[in-house]
């Protein structure tokens, strides 16, 4: 016989202590998962998707290429004192976003999890996150999955760019990607019958590819820069992606960005500038 013996499981579920913490912490400014929330400019906050109860973010000192972090919106330090619906939507994250990382990386695997409290390592102990970072064969013969710096082959604006344009292509169902390619002086932008270029990607492929592809078929050297899209994330539901693209000076076909601005669709020069803000606060 147990010591709870005489006690029926609703009660033992219906503990009072946990009510009150479910409504007892506030958001904390010093907080940088609470602070980053408070942004406008998810692009540069790195923010891939926002959710009802939690969001998804690049790490900006990755483990490995591609590393997420899953947050729940609020500042909770123990996974007991978050609500049932936040839990549910992090393990819906995390399973759509590895699913989602396997196509847009083509990584082979993940590392998933938390590091609850300091004494397990985690970096901000007081603002619970999940952690998905993914693994290609051959990338290291250990994980470390506390400190340790690692080489990453890839600059994060460019991965960035590829995780969110197929979350923006996912919730908009447009499979168009728009490009903007232009040289590294900035003075040449790439345009397609006065548009800038704007490429299908097939379905189960993932956008970034067809967007180099097009482009290296028409220039010798051409890689992915940056995002070139709308900096909320609440716009990924009604706006095709757009990606930053660098090509080698001097290729043609490139017309003056001069005299193709003030001629070019609201849209296409939103994100002609929303590429050329990013690439030099980065
Ligand atoms: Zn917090």
């Amino acid at each position: 016989m147990s010591d709870c013996d005489g006690l029926q499981p609703a009660e033992r579920l219906w503990t009072p202590w946990r009510m009150s913490y479910l409504g007892g912490e506030r958001p904390d400014p010093g907080c940088v998962f609470c602070r980053v929330q408070e942004t406008d400019d998810d692009a540069t906050a790195l923010i891939v998707h926002r959710g009802e109860h939690a969001f998804v973010i690049m790490n900006l000192y990755p483990y490995n290429t591609g590393h997420l972090m899953v947050v729940p919106n609020d500042h909770r330090s123990d996974l007991a004192r978050l609500s049932p619906e936040t839990r549910a939507e992090m393990a819906e994250l995390t399973a759509s976003f590895t699913t989602g990382l396997r196509q847009a990386l083509r990584c082979e695997g993940f590392n998933t999890g938390m590091n609850l409290g300091d004494v397990a390592g985690a970096g901000i102990a007081d603002h619970l996150h999940q952690h998905i970072v993914p693994r290609w064969r051959g990338d290291a013969n250990f994980m470390p999955i506390v400190g340790s710096t690692k080489v990453l082959p890839e600059l994060i604006p460019a991965t960035y760019a590829k995780i969110r344009a197929d979350v923006a292509r996912q919730k908009s169902g447009i499979d168009e990607v728009v490009l903007v390619a232009y040289d590294p002086a900035r003075e040449h932008v790439l345009l397609d019958s006065g548009r800038l270029p704007r490429i299908e990607a097939r379905p189960g492929e993932s956008s970034w590819p067809a967007a180099l592809a097009w482009l290296r078929s028409r220039v010798a050297t051409a890689d992915l820069i940056g995002w070139a899209g709308p900096p909320s994330t609440a716009a990924d539901a009604s706006t095709a992606p757009a990606l930053a693209m660098g090509v080698t000076p001097g290729e043609a076909p490139m017309v003056s960005v001069a005299v193709a601005l003030s001629s070019l669709p609201t849209e296409d020069r939103e994100a002609l500038e929303a590429s050329l803000n990013r690439r030099s606060s980065h």
